[in-house]
């Protein structure tokens, strides 16, 4: 995959100021912000980027390092973008870099404070099912693990829940790196911020803090549901020490139809016709998601004409709107003649006359004019 440039990404010229930045940051994180673009994969992976973006470019130092030698430059310093990461688990830092400008508050209900858990609360899990499923919405058991605090340790992960101050940091959570004449700050890679080590760990957990535990969940598939949708199960994530629970999102794969092709709410059906068929005109029956319809074929119905059948496609999971069935027409040919049929065949072209050889009409004024072309 190509790496996007962080000023094309933000869309600002590269000596421009930390006002421009902060501008174009406002402006983009906006425009893809998940709370306005709700189960967009596409718009999760560019608030993702844009907050990278943002977070390099603000930075006068993490700037002159990438405008010098590029993301690697910053990887070598131990910045890492958030490419390829989940959603939930970099939804705290997005969303500090995001009220950093914004302030607090608009990130809504995704935003969370920290719960003390060493693992996220919200908990994703994906599900596969079928385009009848998601055309007409099920119930559907779901089978998967949450973490929840081990018992012994109290989620500390420590045995009888004692810490010690970390030796690494002095307890400070951050380490200072010399480059040159340059200090960077970075998380200490020991406590990993906390300030904090485990004196000795938990037996029962192994110093993790908490047990999985299996359980399974029956999920409401809402009627309409498309593939790569997502939705949240409110209190079903992980159990955080301090009780609080958080949500678990769940996100389908569905599969195809062998007839049926579905583009968004609107839902395509290849109809072979024959060409006699097609030449004649016919009425046929055809398979919808609710039943049958009578589709007229007018005499001369061409390759590929649509008939759009208003109100026969899926039901949009959220306005409740019905989509269309558009029946597109696909002509199928004889796969080869036996020499009754040629000779009926010649014999229907002969009764056209003239009108079986349209290029002779429209052709021959063209003839004319290149004649005159290479005259000269
Ligand atoms: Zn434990
Ligand atoms: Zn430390």
């Amino acid at each position: 995959m190509a790496e996007l440039d962080y000023y094309e990404i933000l869309q600002i010229e590269r000596g421009c100021s930390q006002e421009e930045i902060k501008k174009a940051y406002r402006k983009m994180a906006l425009k893809y912000h998940p709370d306005r673009n709700p189960n967009d994969k596409e718009a999760e992976e560019k608030f993702k980027l844009v907050n990278e973006a943002y977070q390099v470019l603000s930075d006068e130092n993490k700037r002159s390092i990438y405008d010098r030698y590029g993301k690697a430059g910053l990887e070598g310093q131990g910045f890492h973008g958030f490419e390829g990461q989940s959603y939930e688990d970099i939804m705290d830092d997005l969303s500090a870099i995001f009220e950093s400008v914004f302030g607090g508050g608009f990130t809504g209900a995704r935003s969370r404070k920290r719960s003390g858990a060493k693992y996220n609360l919200d908990l994703s899990a994906q599900m596969q099912i079928s385009f009848k499923e998601a055309v007409f919405g099920t119930e559907k058991k779901l089978k998967y693990r949450y973490k929840k605090p081990c018992e012994a340790c109290r989620g500390t992960g420590a045995k009888d829940g004692t810490v010690k101050q970390c030796e690494y940091c002095n307890g400070q959570g951050q380490v200072y790196m010399r480059q040159g004449f340059m200090t960077y700050a970075q998380t200490c890679p020991r406590c990993h911020g906390s300030g904090e080590v485990i004196a000795q760990k938990c037996p029962k957990c192994d110093g993790r803090g908490y047990e999985e535990v299996e359980t399974t969940v029956t999920v409401e598939i809402p009627e309409g549901v498309d593939d790569g949708n997502r939705l949240r199960i409110p209190g079903a994530g992980n159990i955080a020490p301090d009780g609080r629970r958080g949500d678990l999102y769940v996100t389908f794969y569905v599969e195809e139809d062998e007839h049926f092709i579905r583009h968004g709410d609107d839902i395509y059906l290849e109809v072979p016709v024959f060409f006699t068929q097609a030449v004649l005109g016919d009425t046929i029956e055809i398979p919808t998601l609710r039943g049958k319809k009578e589709l007229k074929l007018n005499q001369g119905t061409k390759d590929k004409e649509q008939f759009v059948f208003r109100n026969e496609g899926v039901r949009n999971v959220h306005s409740g709107r019905l989509g269309n069935l558009i029946a597109q027409v696909r002509l199928v040919y004889p796969k080869s003649l036996n020499e009754k049929q040629k000779e009926l065949l010649r014999e229907l072209q002969e009764s056209f006359g003239i009108e079986s050889k349209p290029h002779e009409s429209i052709f021959e004024s063209a003839f004319e004019k290149i004649k005159g072309w290479f005259k000269k």
